[in-house]
């Protein structure tokens, strides 16, 4: 281990020593006889000793001043030193970020020159990626990021790690917020004295674009991600929120939302071990404290749908965590906490890399077996685990800037009982996935969104009328402000019609049973958390093209009724209960035109078909 070490870093000091050894043997004394056999084991303990020396010479600029986070320039140049001195490091471009001048970029770690997710899983390691940067202003993450990164190659007790895992480093995810230098944004945060900002260069959270993927940034990481097909991906933060004791709390990937043995694997050997592991160490870290104002009362798991990394990252069964170190705690405790954690996570992989495989394959079988997929999931709040909590009363007092109650956390008064965690989740909503989708090449933006996250998919060679299932869309309520860049559509009603719709050569055929099966239904089912449709892709079919003239149509309606009994029995039972439509005529022609063989098909119908199997 020590010697792959010295033999990658020590080049400059194995010189250097065959210098002093040449340079010592010219200038020796030759009355002293035998002594110059001291020199090459003077010189060898001096390489010993050089070369630790070496490895260490490089620092992060964090190392000089605690309370200072890297520019992006510093966190580049630091790891671009870090790769030219070991040949256990690789630092790749990895597509492009909203800043056009700057790439994203990641860093490889692994053993042997594997540097490939093909070498490196036929080597049967496992691959943890760490995210850094998401969120600029929490920047304890990227530091710990720089430091594990060097601890990796050069403390000899980590360096075989790299036998039995890879890492992966991004290290500033968000580029453009990085560039965004102040000291004010991070209001509740103890330190570092500048920091980079939270949106990217589109104001963007980065952290709510992992499926809609309006960012750059978001595609070429939807792009690195599957390409290596992380077993676990640890994003790093800082919370607001309440105050604890605590230094790190943990969001993971919601174990009802994970295939059962995935999330039991997870819940009861991962994350247990990481939990123990860090203690021991004296860092206190404990599940995500989300409550409703005071912990004591309770905590609630984390509804973390697919925008967010950890959902995403539970559609490819990926373990996600999100890190989220403590706002009030100082800078320095924050990285060294984070730097704790990534050691004992990638310990913790390497000891199971050949289980955490086999699990997440079991996984991926088992959905793509599985006939009926739940697409949304809340939070159970009539059922409640219990966890031990270490935290402070809440005192109450008059806010004299208000005027109004306020409460705060009393550190005088720290307690320790259990109090209630919510973490259990479960479906609201299944689907029967079809065999196929089709989506129409006209968009592009999904067929993009798909492609980048290496969707299997097949063109059509024809132009062709399909018969298939589709939904009609009704009752839609959309957000009022806009979010995110969008107007989400948070309810409507879908009713599944039989019916046809003409596709064209090159529109796309999905097929559902794939790797990424998750992934394909909760995009493309429109009821699902984060689907495409509820983010506004396809928006336009939410408007009439066409329209009827009334003084035109009336002639036309008066038939259409005497012509339909059923329809004209509807008509009439409308408008005898329902006073408000008996006194708007267009409102009445408009029932009548809806129903018609004139009203356009495309209308409120989502043009992605659902194809099963002949019965
Ligand atoms: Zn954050």
């Amino acid at each position: 281990m020590f010697q792959r070490v010295g033999a990658d870093q020590g080049k400059g000091v194995l010189l250097a020593w065959v210098c002093i050894f040449a340079l010592s043997f010219a200038f020796r004394q030759p009355r002293k006889k035998h002594q110059w056999m001291r020199i090459p084991v003077f010189s060898f303990l001096l390489w010993m000793v050089a070369v630790p020396l070496e490895s260490q010479r490089l620092q992060s600029p964090f190392e000089a001043n605690n309370n200072y986070t890297g520019r992006y320039d510093e966190i580049m140049a630091y790891y671009r030193e870090l790769a030219q001195k070991h040949s256990l490091v690789k630092l790749v471009e990895a597509g492009p970020s909203d800043v056009s001048s700057f790439p994203l970029n990641a860093v490889i770690l692994s053993g042997r020159k594997q540097f490939t997710p093909e070498k490196v899983r036929k080597a049967g390691k496992a691959v943890l990626m760490i995210n850094g940067g998401i969120h600029p202003g929490e920047a304890d993450g990227i530091e710990a990021a720089m430091l594990f990164a060097r601890d990796l190659v050069t403390d000899p007790r980590l360096v075989a790690l790299l036998d039995r895992i890879a890492v992966v480093i991004i290290p500033v995810y968000n580029v453009g917020g990085s560039l965004l230098r102040n000291s004010t944004t991070r209001v509740n945060q103890n330190g570092p004295e500048v920091y980079g900002f939270r949106g990217n260069a589109q104001y963007l959270d980065l952290n709510r674009d992992f499926i809609k993927c309006d960012s750059r940034n978001a595609l070429s990481f939807s792009e690195l991600f599957r390409y290596w097909d992380p077993d676990v991906l640890l994003e790093t933060h800082t919370t607001d929120g309440a105050d604890f004791p605590y230094v790190l709390t943990l969001i993971a990937s919601q174990r009802h939302k994970l295939q059962t043995e995935l999330g039991n694997y997870f819940y009861k050997r991962l994350l247990p071990q990481l939990y123990r592991t860090v203690s021991e160490q004296r860092i206190e870290m404990i599940p995500y404290v989300h409550s409703a104002g005071d912990p004591a009362t309770g905590i609630y798991d984390f509804m973390d749908f697919p925008r967010y990394s950890t959902g995403y990252a539970a559609l490819f069964h990926c373990m996600g965590i999100m890190a989220e170190s403590h706002m009030l705690k100082p800078f320095a405790a924050r990285v060294s906490a984070q730097r704790l954690l990534m050691t004992k996570l990638s310990e913790a992989l390497a000891g199971q890399a050949s289980d955490v495989i086999a699990v997440r394959a079991e996984a991926r079988q088992a959905a793509i077996q599985k006939k009926v997929h739940d697409i949304r999931w809340q939070i159970d709040t009539s059922f409640a685990d219990s966890l031990l909590y270490t935290g402070y009363e809440l005192g109450r007092k008059i806010s004299s800037v208000t005027g109004f109650e306020r409460y705060y956390f009393d550190h005088s008064k720290p307690y320790t009982k259990r109090i209630p965690y919510y973490n259990t989740c479960r479906p609201v909503s299944s689907v029967e996935v079809p065999e196929c989708y089709v989506v129409p090449g006209a968009y592009g933006d999904v067929i993009e969104r798909l492609r980048a996250n290496g969707i299997r998919m097949r063109r059509l060679g024809r132009d062709s009328l399909i018969e298939a299932e589709f939904y009609r869309i009704g009752d839609l309520r959309s957000a009022a402000k806009p979010y995110e860049g969008h107007f989400p559509h948070r309810n409507f009603s879908l009713e599944r019609v039989k019916t046809h719709r003409q596709y064209f050569k090159g529109d796309y055929l999905i097929p559902v049973r794939q790797d990424a099966i998750r992934y394909v239904v909760e995009t493309l089912e429109p009821d699902a958390h984060d689907s495409f449709f509820r983010w506004n892709f396809f928006d336009a079919i939410l408007e009439r093209k066409e329209y009827f003239s009334d003084f035109l149509f009336e002639e036309i309606a008066g038939s259409i009724l005497d012509n339909d009994p059923v329809l004209k029995a509807d008509f009439q039972d409308r408008r005898t209960k329902d006073p408000a439509f008996a006194s708007n005529p267009h409102a009445m022609l408009e029932f009548i035109y809806s129903r018609s063989k004139y009203a356009e098909p495309g209308y409120m119908l989502y043009p992605v078909a659902r194809c099963f199997p002949p019965d």
